[in-house]
């Protein structure tokens, strides 16, 4: 496909230039090379990948709350997607199973409608299945005496992140896309022939016909470049690492309610033998506050420890994340107010975006193209 004719111009130029080398700016422009075009990928950072897409869980998950969202559409089918990309791009995705316990009477209780919810949603593909003491035991050893209500839920994948989004860049190059790092876009211009330039801090020129704006943290102010206006709050998750526990499946609270600190989470075997606790669920003081304070580590620990028999030691590593949520708490994904259908925004793709991922390319390659 040739978008460009015979147009004469200095500054390098693109069928699409995509903001963002994270897990969702790389498969767009993986799907995009597809179809031919000519991508270009620019990045603040020296290499892919250095924020969200790989200070994740690593999980591939089911579903998501609320359920008639569009990042629990868009998740249910990056779960599938994930399957036949992991082939084709060549990275790791082990399946495993998700375990839903609680503890006590009111656990039970509350155990039975999470029970109940999740079996209206069966249809979606997914297996869900109510497990007696003695099964919890057998499906997880290594579960605390305490836990006696658990539901199984199948189907989720653990990926390693920093893989997937290696992997990805490398097809991408191989497939003849460009990759501009150290470059942050502070400049858009769109002429009235419609050509977008792109300007970077660092001196960098682009001429691009489509822009997609993957900038996560920074989709924000990225979109306020183009005339358009959102807001994004940092939120912070903090993840410990340990080496001496070892669990087969996630393990999960059916009980959200609590500390807010802790709300969701789990215990998370990763593809390298570690088991990931958390994330947390805190303020962020700002776009860079990856720091971590005793406190969130306790909290993790007060959270996870009464899951499970063995004691944890001490955590090898720990991991910090920033969500970029909005207030509207749900993905928008949408063309350019002030300037129209040739940029897509993608703002507010928090958990469970690495899921999504390649849903949301899908969506924004047929937003660009349309069913070429
Ligand atoms: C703690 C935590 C745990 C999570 N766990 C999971 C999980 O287990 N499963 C799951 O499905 N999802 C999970 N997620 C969500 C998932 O990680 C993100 O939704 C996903 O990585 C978002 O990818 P992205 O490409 O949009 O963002 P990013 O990875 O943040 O990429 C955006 C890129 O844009 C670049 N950029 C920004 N501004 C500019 C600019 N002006 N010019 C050039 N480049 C720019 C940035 O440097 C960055 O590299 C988790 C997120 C967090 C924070």
């Amino acid at each position: 496909m040739d978008l460009w004719g015979d147009v004469v111009e200095l500054a390098e130029k693109y069928d699409v230039a995509i903001i963002g080398a994270g897990v969702i700016g790389l498969f767009t422009a993986y799907l995009l090379l597809e179809k031919r075009l000519s991508v270009v990928v620019v990045e603040k950072n020296s290499r892919p990948g250095q924020e969200a897409s790989t200070r994740n869980a690593n999980v591939i998950h089911v579903v998501q709350t609320p359920f008639n969202s569009l990042k629990s559409r868009l998740c249910i089918e990056g779960n599938i997607l994930h399957k036949r990309y992991s082939e084709i791009i060549g990275y790791r995705l082990e399946p495993l199973d998700t375990l839903l316990v609680t503890r006590g009477m009111k656990g039970a209780v509350i155990g039975r409608i999470a029970y109940w919810l999740l079996k209206r949603y069966r249809n979606w593909g997914f297996k869900v299945e109510k497990l007696s003491r003695q099964k919890i035991r057998e499906v997880e050893p290594l579960i605390s005496r305490d836990v006696d209500y658990a539901v199984l839920v199948g189907g989720y994948g653990i990926v390693d992140s920093r893989e997937l989004v290696d992997k990805l860049e490398k097809t991408a190059r191989s497939l003849g896309a460009s990759f501009m790092y150290n470059n942050e876009v502070d400049r858009v211009e769109v002429d009235r022939s419609s050509r977008i330039r792109l300007g970077t801090k660092q001196g960098g020129e682009i001429l691009a016909k489509y822009v997609v704006n993957s900038a996560g943290l920074y989709a924000d102010r990225v979109a306020g470049l183009f005339g358009d206006k959102y807001s994004i709050k940092p939120v912070k998750g903090v993840m410990a690492l340990y080496r001496d526990i070892r669990v087969e499946n996630i393990i999960a609270s059916a009980i959200v309610a609590g500390r807010k600190k802790t709300k969701g989470g789990g215990i998370i075997p990763q593809l390298d033998g570690r088991v990931l606790l958390g994330p947390t669920y805190e303020e962020a003081s700002s776009r860079s506050d990856y720091y971590y304070t005793r406190e969130s580590l306790r909290a993790l620990e007060e959270k996870f420890r009464p899951l499970l028999r063995d004691d944890m030691g001490e955590p090898v590593e720990v991991v910090v994340g920033l969500r970029a949520t909005t207030s509207w708490r749900d993905y928008i994904i949408e063309y350019s107010r002030a300037v129209g259908p040739r940029v897509v925004h993608l703002v507010g793709i928090e958990s469970p975006g690495l899921t999504a991922a390649p849903a949301i390319a899908e969506k924004v390659v047929y937003m660009l193209l349309g069913d070429t």
